[in-house]
């Protein structure tokens, strides 16, 4: 072990229930059988302007080149409190 740490990525993982290490590769404790949860690969943190081709951050709503309205994200994670909720115009818990 002379590698000085240089941000690669770990080669093993600590089970959270029994704390022993086990292989980065196991999906599966094998002492205490407890089950790892699915890799999560850093999702790509920038989307690219169908318009003008930049890429830039994922959270920006329009385009910082030109104006784009990007489209909201629909479907996956679904907040609570959309369009039609109490507070709207017209419907329940109305102006004060
Ligand atoms: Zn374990
Ligand atoms: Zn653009």
């Amino acid at each position: 072990m002379c590698f000085a740490s240089d941000g690669t990525k770990p080669t093993n993982k600590k089970c959270p229930k029994c704390n022993l290490k086990q292989d980065y590769a196991n999906k599966k404790c094998t002492e205490c059988g407890f089950e790892f949860p699915p890799e999560e690969e850093p999702k790509r943190r920038q989307k690219e302007c169908p318009e003008c081709g930049l890429e830039q951050p994922f959270t920006n709503r329009t385009c910082s080149e030109c104006g784009f309205a990007f489209p909201r994200a629909t479907g996956i994670g679904k907040k609570p409190g959309g369009p039609g909720g109490p507070g709207g115009p017209g419907g329940p818990g109305g102006p004060k």
